[in-house]
């Protein structure tokens, strides 16, 4: 089975955000960047079930800048087997993005996509759940656990309060959740290998699509910073303080 990953690259989640001057978005201009977290994840699946002989060939997609290449080398580096940057000057909304991942659906007739749960960046949670839309495949998202069995997977779900146990029929969209896996770390081995694998990089309109953004951001701030905190004497004060001052209980 081929099995198709999307990876975003976004700003390194160790690093502190700055929102730009301007109010039109964040920093992103001499700002370290790494693969989203939750692609990562997905990343190491694909990994895995090619270790264990379930998967034969991992391509990893990314649509983004040029520089989205070094986010895909990472992956190639990680166990990924190909690469396709599929480049676009800019941001590239959640749907844009589904579009993009559906005509590769198209070409490379995967029987599994996985996408990370969301992009740390635009936290949408939206185009896996597009893409399999797009597709009229089935789908899970926020998946904690992934086997396949024959024409099906068994899947665990993250939902409020539990998990949930599904069973959906391949080819599937499934999302990546933080309790997957914990991703590898690359070798410098590996990323001397991936130099040497094939990435193929393509125009959206060699797809056939409009990758044209639908929102409009209207302004983006920093949240509110956090008062001070006081320190209390005892417990009958921090009690005295939440009941006439904060008035929470
Ligand atoms: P989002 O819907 O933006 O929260 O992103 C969810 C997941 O969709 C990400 O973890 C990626 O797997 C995939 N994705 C989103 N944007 C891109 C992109 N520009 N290129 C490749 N994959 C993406």
């Amino acid at each position: 089975m081929k099995v198709l990953v999307a990876i975003k690259r976004v700003v390194d989640p160790n690093i502190k955000v700055r929102v730009k001057a301007d109010g039109t978005g964040v920093e992103t201009a001499n700002v370290k960047m790494a693969m989203n977290p939750f692609c990562e994840i997905a990343v190491e699946q694909a990994v895995r079930m090619k270790e264990a002989g379930i998967v034969t060939e991992i391509v990893v997609v990314a649509v983004g800048i040029t520089q989205s290449t070094e986010t895909l080398r990472t992956a190639l580096a990680m166990g990924a087997d190909r690469g396709i940057l599929v480049e676009v000057a800019g941001e590239v909304q959640p749907l844009a993005v589904a579009k993009v991942l559906k005509a590769i659906v198209d070409k490379e007739k995967p029987g599994l996509v996985i996408t990370g749960k969301q992009a740390i960046d635009d936290d949408c949670n939206q185009t896996g759940q597009m893409l399999s839309a797009l597709l009229g495949w089935p789908q899970a998202a926020f998946i904690s656990k992934l086997e396949i069995a024959g024409d099906h997977a068994d899947i665990t779900r993250e939902v409020d309060g539990g998990l949930e146990k599904i069973s959906i029929k391949l080819p599937a969209v499934v999302t990546a959740d933080l309790r997957l896996n914990e991703p590898r770390y690359v070798t410098l081995p590996n990323i001397m290998k991936a130099k040497k694998k094939p990435l193929e990089v393509l125009k959206p309109d060699a797809l056939g699509v409009d990758v044209a953004a639908r929102l409009t951001t209207l302004k983006v701030e920093e949240p509110p910073k956090r008062g001070a905190g006081v320190k209390v004497a005892d417990v009958a004060e921090l009690v005295s303080k939440l009941k006439n001052e904060a008035k929470v209980i």
